[in-house]
Parts: C-alpha cells; sequence; structure tokens
C-alpha cells in the first residue's frame, strides 16, 4: 500500500472500482438472464395461448362443417325420404354433441364463449329433439335451429379468430422485448467488461512503467556502489602511497614507491617515473614496474613532448598523432607523459604505457588518479633531493659537489689515526690552478666556476675512491690519499697535472685556454705527523711549485725532487 507521487489513483481506490465493476457486471448478468428468462417464459405462455385459440378455432370449424353435413342430409331426407340420409344426420349430431363436450372445457377460460358455446349446445339439443322427431310422414326442415346454430358458431369463431390476432400480436411484442433486452444486457456487460479490461490494462500498463523505472534504479543504485567500491580502493591505494611516500628517505625509494602503487592503481599497465640528471641534460630511468620495453633510459629532456609542454600529455592513436623521441624502435601507440614537478622544478616526468585497449580505457578512467600519484612523488622526491641537498651542503661544496674544508679536516684526521694505526703512509697533495684570476679577469666569474667544475670532475676521476679529495678554498684543493707512498703520490700528482693540462673549456662558444695545475705533497709520517702541520707543509711545497714556475709538482722538503713536463 503506499500513496501515489505521481497524482495517480491510489491501488486501494483502484482495487475498491475493480470490485465493484465485478460485482456490478455479475449482478447485470445475472438481472439479464432472468429478465431473458421471464420474457421467455412469458412467451411460451403467449405461444401456448396461441396454440390454444387455434385448437379452439379448428374444432368450430370442424362443427360448421358438421353442421352442414347434417344440413344436407337432412334436405336429401326431406326430398328423398330415405331413413339414410336422416341416420346419417342423427351420427353427425351425435358426433358434434361429443365434440361440444370438448369445445366447451376448451372455452370455459372465457366467460363470453363459454356463454355462446352453451347457447349453441341449447340449439343443438333443441335441433337433437326435432331431428328425433322426424320420420317418413314428419319430413319438416328444422332450418331455424340450424340458422341459429350456425350464427353462435360465426360468433365464436369470429371472436376466437379476434383472440387469436390479439395473441399473435402480444407473443410478437413479447419476442422482441425479450430480444431488445437481451441485446441491452448483453451490450451493458460487455461494456462493463470494457471499462474493466481497460482499467486492468491501464494498470498492467503502470506496473510495467514502474517495473522499468524500479529496475532502471537498481542498475543506477548498483552502479553507484560499483563506484563508490572503486573509489574506496583507489582511495586506499593513494592513501597507502602517501603514508609510504612519506617515510622514503632517498629519492630513489620514493621513485621505488611510486612505481609499485602505480602499478596497483593501473594493473596491466606498464611504466617509469624518469629523473632529470643534475646536469639537466639527461632524463634516466629512476624506477619502473612492468615491461616499458623499447623506452631510452638516457635522453635529452626535449625528447618529451609531455616535458617540453609542462603538463600531462597523452599520446594516442588517431587522437594525438606525434610521438614523444625516448624509445628505441617503433613507439608505442598509446602511452601517457606526467611531468614531475614541485615547488616550480620538474624532476622529471612518469611515463605510463597501455599496450592494450582495456588498459588505455583504465588509464584515461583514472586520468586525475594518476595525475594525484604524480604530485604526490613529485613533491616526495622534490623534499628527499632537497634535504640530500641540504645534508651535502654542510660536508660539499656548493660549486664542485666536492667535499668541503671543514670535512677535509675530519677526513684527515680520521685517516692519520688509521695510518697510525696501520702504520702506513699517507700523502697530502695541495693542487692550485694557475694563473686563475685570469680566468675571472678575462671572462668573469662565471667562466671561472666553469673551470673550476671542470677540474673538479678531473680531479674526481683521477683518484681512487678512498681518496678524499675536498675543496680547500678558492681554486685550492686537497686530496688526501691513504696508504699511498712517496713514489706512489707523485705518479698520481703528475697524472693529474697532465690530466688537467688535457681539459678543454668553453664559454658562451668561445674556447677558453688550457688549464695548468701545481701540486705541493707532503707525506705522513716523514713530513709531519700532525693534520695541520702536514698541511702546511703541502702549501709550502705548492708555494715552491708556483714560484718556480707553475704546472709542476712538489714534495715538501724536498726542492731537488723537481719534476716538470
Ligand atoms: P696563481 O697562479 O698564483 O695561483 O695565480 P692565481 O690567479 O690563481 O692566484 P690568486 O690566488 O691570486 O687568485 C685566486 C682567485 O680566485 C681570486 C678569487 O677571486 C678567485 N676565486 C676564489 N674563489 C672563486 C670562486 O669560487 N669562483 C671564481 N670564479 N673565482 C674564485
Ligand atoms: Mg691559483
Ligand atoms: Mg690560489
Amino acid at each position: 500500500m503506499f500513496a501515489s507521487a505521481s497524482g495517480r489513483p491510489k491501488p486501494v481506490r483502484i482495487m475498491g472500482v475493480l470490485l465493484i465493476s465485478a460485482v456490478a457486471t455479475i449482478g447485470l448478468v445475472v438481472a439479464g438472464s432472468r429478465t431473458v428468462y421471464n420474457n421467455l417464459h412469458a412467451a411460451d405462455e403467449e405461444r401456448g395461448w396461441i396454440d390454444h385459440s387455434q385448437l379452439v378455432i379448428t374444432s368450430l370449424q370442424t362443427q360448421t362443417a358438421r353442421l352442414d353435413r347434417v344440413d344436407y342430409s337432412l334436405q336429401l331426407f326431406a326430398a328423398t325420404g330415405e331413413q339414410q340420409h336422416l341416420k346419417s344426420a342423427i351420427s353427425t349430431l351425435s358426433n358434434m354433441n361429443v365434440s361440444l363436450v370438448q369445445l366447451q372445457e376448451m372455452v370455459k377460460d372465457n366467460q363470453d364463449q363459454g356463454h355462446h358455446i352453451d347457447q349453441f349446445d341449447k340449439t343443438l339439443q333443441s335441433l337433437t329433439n326435432l331431428i328425433g322427431s322426424m320420420d317418413s310422414h314428419n319430413r319438416v326442415l328444422p332450418e331455424k335451429q340450424i340458422l341459429e346454430a350456425r350464427n353462435i358458431l360465426g360468433i365464436v369463431l369470429q371472436e376466437e379468430r379476434g383472440l387469436l390476432h390479439d395473441r399473435n400480436e402480444m407473443f410478437r411484442k413479447s419476442s422482441d422485448r425479450s430480444f431488445l433486452l437481451s441485446i441491452s444486457y448483453f451490450g451493458f456487460s460487455l461494456l462493463i467488461t470494457l471499462v474493466l479490461f481497460i482499467f486492468l490494462f491501464r494498470d498492467a500498463l503502470r506496473r510495467s512503467q514502474d517495473e522499468k523505472k524500479l529496475f532502471s534504479a537498481k542498475r543506477e543504485l548498483e552502479s553507484t556502489v560499483n563506484k563508490l567500491t572503486t573509489r574506496a580502493e583507489e582511495s586506499v591505494i593513494l592513501t597507502n602511497a602517501r603514508d609510504e611516500l612519506q617515510l622514503c628517505t632517498t629519492a630513489h625509494e620514493a621513485h621505488e614507491c611510486a612505481t609499485r602503487h602505480l602499478n596497483l592503481l593501473l594493473p596491466g599497465t606498464s611504466g617509469a617515473t624518469l629523473v632529470i640528471n643534475n646536469s639537466r641534460r639527461m632524463v634516466e630511468i629512476g624506477a619502473h614496474w612492468g615491461e616499458p620495453a623499447n623506452l631510452l633510459d638516457g635522453f635529452d629532456p626535449d625528447t618529451c613532448c609531455g616535458l617540453r609542454g609542462g603538463k600531462l600529455r597523452w599520446r594516442r592513436k588517431g587522437r594525438t598523432e606525434l610521438h614523444c623521441g625516448h624509445f628505441i624502435g617503433t613507439p608505442p601507440d598509446n602511452y601517457l607523459c606526467v611531468p614531475l614537478a614541485a615547488h616550480g622544478e620538474t624532476q622529471g616526468f612518469l611515463f605510463v604505457l597501455c599496450d592494450t585497449p582495456a588498459t588505455l580505457a583504465l588509464a584515461e578512467q583514472r586520468e586525475s588518479l594518476i595525475q594525484e600519484m604524480a604530485e604526490l612523488a613529485s613533491l616526495s622526491i622534490a623534499a628527499l633531493n632537497l634535504r640530500s641537498k641540504l645534508e651535502g651542503q654542510s660536508i660539499r661544496d656548493g660549486l664542485t659537489g666536492l667535499f668541503n674544508r671543514h670535512f677535509m679536516e675530519i677526513a684527515l684526521e680520521r685517516e692519520l689515526h688509521r695510518a697510525a694505526r696501520h702504520r702506513t703512509p699517507l700523502a697530502v697533495l695541495m693542487l692550485d690552478v694557475d694563473h686563475f684570476k685570469q680566468f675571472n679577469d678575462t671572462y668573469g666569474h662565471e667562466a671561472g666556476d666553469i673551470v673550476l667544475r671542470s677540474v673538479a670532475e678531473c680531479y674526481r676521476r683521477m683518484v681512487r675512491t678512498e681518496d678524499v679529495i675536498c675543496r680547500y678554498g678558492g681554486e685550492e684543493f686537497v686530496v688526501i690519499m691513504p696508504d699511498a707512498s712517496e713514489e706512489v703520490a707523485l705518479r698520481r700528482a703528475q697524472m693529474i697535472r697532465e690530466a688537467v693540462s688535457d681539459i678543454r673549456t668553453q664559454f658562451r662558444g668561445e674556447a677558453l685556454r688550457s688549464i695548468t695545475v701545481s701540486v705541493g705533497i707532503a707525506l705522513y709520517p716523514s713530513n709531519a705527523i700532525d693534520g695541520n702541520d702536514l698541511i702546511r707543509s703541502a702549501d709550502r711545497a705548492l708555494y715552491r711549485a708556483k714560484h718556480e714556475g707553475r704546472n709542476q709538482v712538489i714534495l715538501a722538503d724536498a726542492p731537488q725532487h723537481v719534476i716538470t713536463t
């Protein structure tokens, strides 16, 4: 039971109408049948009366015919005197008397007719008496009685014919009424049945419409539930990714974490996070999921359309045709590049490869989530990079990336202790770029910085990994070489000096002059056993190298050991 919001009659009311209509139909059918039955019954009675009148008429006509025969026989008797004619008349009269009893019985329902028949009876009796008195001597015909009897029969016949006519008329009317009533009841019943059918049909139609609405509402509900479930799953993945990214301690870990969660978010796809290196000239794969088969590892940032545009970019077959250039061989049909940028700096980009229509549809559907994941990863990677940069800044020199003087002093102390404990030698090299000031003066500080970075890179290449290399200050550098003998230190210093002179640098398209360095070497324990003393000793050797013409290596306290090119 419910009230219709759309203004439809309530089901209760419809049921009431249907019930009343059904009862009315049944009532009408019963009443109609009864009326028709009554009419048929009445018609049947009329029919009986018609038959009765016809019987009476037939009987009267028989009496008339017999009376005619009596008259004829009597006339023959009167003419011939033959007894047989008299007998025939008496016999016929006797038959008439017998039939008269039946006739009296038949008309007893009608008083007038009964009266006439009684008169006829008397006339017939008087006629019988007169005929009984006739013989060969008395042949007087009873003409008066015959005439009277004929007249009475004529009156009765006429009246009966009138009755027959009336009864026929009544029968016809009754039949017509019966027919009309039958038609009316049938029509009325048909009408009510039609109305009932219309009601039921309308109800069935509405029910079907309501069922359709219910079905579509159910489907909508199902799809909403599915969407909510998917949303909840996506939300869990994003929340987990955010939590885990916050726990990462290095940028590499953050890349691994991001790709792991992207794999969960986009099952069936493959892809990678890519990093722009420190020189900002190269993009390398940070981490990947699946097999992004022909993705290059190490390429120019400009080859990625997404990086160039600075925003999410789809390459979809038939929609956006232009390909990025970071592939080996034929590029794939459908892929997505999302720049990883935070705090105004682009660190790299996220690459998603969609091999199949299903994975493409999934990635398109979850595009905003991919973007959200890219933002989370970018923020985390940027924060970790910043942290490592800040950490590096406290022990490293910002320009060259080498350890700073403070770290060098700590490292020298530590290495000297180790050398003392293991009774091994140690060499300290102090290196200074010759006439460095001229680079600054001629081309400006920017050119000087380029020279410093090139020299530092060369030093880094030329020393062993266990050696500690630091920027001591300005264009002066110190290399601590644990376990290095005088010979090893001299050879290494010489190699460095030669490698530096091979450096070719350019500034704004112009080749700078070649670089040379002077090197002073101090040895533990032969020159000093204390760190400060060793540095001072190396510095003095360097000073001598400068003094003696630069571009050379000098051993501390050994002016005779001069090696030049
Ligand atoms: P020498 O051969 O005697 O060593 O001559 P030099 O010109 O190299 O010596 P000097 O010590 O006179 O000049 C060092 C210059 O280095 C002075 C200073 O302005 C410059 N300098 C120090 N630190 C930096 C730096 O970080 N960048 C640049 N561009 N120049 C620096
Ligand atoms: Mg110098
Ligand atoms: Mg100097």
